[in-house]
């Protein structure tokens, strides 16, 4: 069942068309990885879903609920709920640095003041456990590692209860032996069954969590397979010569 459905996104920057009539869909319980040179469109597609980004022309819907419909947006209230089932990740972890960890986490939850502050300090000290760094509650993002803060930035996400988690090169501004540390935190989320699109160069990470990786090529989907199919037997000059760049 599709969880999102992209249909025929257009964005420009003035005349520059950065997403050309881009359609795609995105299962329950996906890992999807989107792989693509530099300056394809791939972080202007995720952040399109999340609103982050207007669109020109095209169809978002997540989960039954048009974000956008032929061009058209919902009403702010709508655009806010329908925006609060994806979570984002981004490349530089986006922290605030004047709070601590546990008040990272646990900032966008109280503001909504939709669930008591118990509930809320008990779903930090679950999601600090789990991705191991209950110790460093009290500490500034300052003190932390770029695996540990990237950590953290995944459970701030996951604080606020997305059925989606989208991921923008998560582990590219980090040391490669810290890419390690957070790769696993995504596999453990994807053994829970959580529905991930994940922007990445990581293609050993797309090849053994992703069940589909796209493409994507000058604001286009060239290709979309699994990853067996896609790695092993592209269909598409373009594709065959990025991944001849990449692996
Ligand atoms: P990718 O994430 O695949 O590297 P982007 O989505 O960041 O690609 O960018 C796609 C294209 O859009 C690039 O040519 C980029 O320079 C351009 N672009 C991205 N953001 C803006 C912006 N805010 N204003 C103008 N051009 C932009
Ligand atoms: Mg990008």
């Amino acid at each position: 069942m599709a969880i999102i459905e992209v249909s025929n996104l257009k964005k420009s920057y003035g005349t520059l068309e950065v997403l050309k009539q881009i359609t795609f869909d995105v299962n329950k319980n996906d890992v999807v990885a989107v792989i693509g040179p530099s300056g394809s469109g791939k972080s202007t597609m995720l952040r399109s879903l999340v609103h982050l980004e207007e669109i020109n022309g095209g169809s978002i819907c997540v989960d039954g609920d048009y974000l956008v419909k032929d061009g058209q947006y919902s009403s702010p209230q709508e655009l806010k709920r329908i925006s609060a089932k994806m979570g984002m990740v981004f490349q530089h972890f986006n922290l605030f640095p004047h709070l601590t960890v546990k008040e990272n986490l646990e900032m966008a939850p109280r503001l909504l003041k939709k669930e008591s502050i118990q509930d809320i300090q008990k779903r930090s000290v679950e999601l600090l456990e789990k991705i191991g760094l209950t110790n460093w509650a009290q500490s500034y993002p300052a003190r932390l590692s770029g695996g540990q803060k990237q950590r953290v930035a995944i459970a701030r996400a996951l604080m606020m209860n997305p059925d989606i988690l989208l991921f923008d090169e998560p582990t590219s501004a980090l040391d490669p032996e810290l890419t390690g540390e957070v790769l696993q935190v995504m596999k453990d989320l994807a053994k829970e069954h959580m529905t991930m699109i994940v922007v990445t160069h990581e293609m050993g990470f797309a090849k053994e969590v992703a069940n589909r990786v796209v493409f994507m090529d000058n604001g286009e989907i060239v290709e979309s397979a699994h990853p067996t199919e896609l790695f092993e037997n592209p269909k598409h000059e373009r594709t065959k010569a990025f991944l001849n760049r990449s692996l």
